[in-house]
């Protein structure tokens, strides 16, 4: 015979029923997709499968296969075999659930898993840092301390022993996962897990070659030390990125990165938005009415303000470039001054008589009112 009838192919018994035509179909097809088989020969025994199932499975093609003998289909071309699938490649193979199934588990509709043993970054981690309200504006350098995974000194993260090196998992085959198949109605369904034998690197240290320091890990749990320079200009909730001070990566792959968030301690003299440092500065009336120099805080140190004759309480004043440092270096933002015309509490005899010749001569009639007790007693309890 020239040729394995269709039957010969599928491996069926020549009466086999519709049900054992379609098993051996599944089993054989899944075996030799050439998806996941790259042995010579497979893709045109997968053609051949198909070609079988094609017509083993259509009652009215298999009856007329049965008359005309394997030749039949070829000799019978044009008496009701057109549309034959093994000539069309995979794109009707099966057809129906199977063809769905089939693409979950060979990655058809782009699901395929990740490969498991690939280089990975390590995890990014968190660290948060509590700054000092004027550390904040003019940025310092410290040392924190964080436990974090670190790459094994010793094997240089491969597990190892030196001179010794990891072998191919014998599981898995160095692929890192296993492939377990389960028989349903609608074939057989496999699923990819990580390879238990090796956790999915796709290598495995002997017990005896495994690094003594990190036993096989390749990675120690270690507390690190590191030098952060914090800039000028920081401010509450921003963080800063400090790249591969993370854990260490998987299969070679690069170390992860830290996250530093800030948290800045609010300050007693001062009120902060971003770069703009805003204060307040109390005045005398006289102050105000005649104007004069003050002193005045800022986050550089005491500043000497103007304060023009006519002043109003509540008026604000720039003080330019006394503010918070620009991040990116560029300058300082401003101080915003606020003044507070103070009305004396309680004025002795020389106050008040030179506050009732002022009202006089603004031609004002003043009368002045005694304190109570309850005055006195509300000024006691009130600042200043
Ligand atoms: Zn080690
Ligand atoms: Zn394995």
């Amino acid at each position: 015979m020239a040729e394995e009838s269709y039957y010969d192919i599928l491996g069926v018994k020549k009466d086999a029923s519709e049900k054992e035509i379609n098993r051996a179909y599944r089993k054989l097809a899944a075996k030799y997709h050439p998806d996941i088989n790259h042995e010579p020969g497979a893709e045109e025994k997968f053609k051949k499968i198909n070609e079988a199932h094609e017509v083993l499975s259509d009652p009215q093609k298999r009856a007329q296969y049965d008359q005309f003998g394997s030749a039949g289909p070829n000799a019978g071309a044009g008496q009701g075999f057109g549309g034959f699938g093994g000539q069309q490649g995979y794109g009707d193979f099966a057809g129906g659930d199977f063809g769905d199934i089939f693409s979950q588990f060979f990655g058809g509709g782009g699901r395929r898993q990740a490969d498991p043993t690939a280089p990975r970054q390590g995890r990014d981690l968190q660290y948060s840092m509590t700054l000092d309200f004027m550390d904040a504006i003019f940025g310092k350098t410290t040392t924190i301390k964080y436990e974090r995974d670190a790459q094994c000194d010793v094997c240089k993260g491969s597990g190892a022993k030196p001179g010794k090196s990891p072998e191919t998992c014998s599981r898995c085959h160095g692929s890192g996962v296993i492939l377990t198949v389960r028989r349903t109605p609608l074939g057989n369904i496999q699923t990819q897990t990580t390879c238990p034998e090796c956790n999915g690197t796709g290598k495995i240290i002997k017990p005896e070659d495994q690094c003594t320091k990190c036993h096989g890990s390749g990675h120690i749990h270690e507390r690190h030390e590191l030098e952060v320079k914090v800039p000028a200009g920081i401010d509450d909730g921003q963080q800063m990125r400090l790249e591969h001070q993370g854990d260490a990566g998987e299969n070679g792959g690069p170390y992860g990165d830290l996250y530093i968030v800030f948290r800045v301690t609010p300050s007693r003299e001062f009120r902060r938005d971003g770069s703009t440092i805003y204060v307040d500065q109390d005045i005398s009336f006289a102050q105000a009415a005649l104007g004069d120099e003050v002193k005045v805080k800022t986050v550089h140190g005491d500043v000497n303000l103007k304060i023009p004759a006519g002043t109003q309480s509540e008026t604000n004043f720039r003080l330019r470039g006394k503010g918070v440092p620009h991040l990116n270096g560029n300058g300082n933002g401003d101080e915003h001054v606020t003044v507070h015309v103070h009305t004396p509490k309680s004025l002795n005899k020389r106050q008040k008589e030179a506050m009732m010749a002022f009202a006089a001569a603004s031609g004002e009639d003043v009368k002045g009112v005694k304190k109570t007790v309850l005055d006195k007693l509300r000024d006691a309890f009130e600042d200043k």
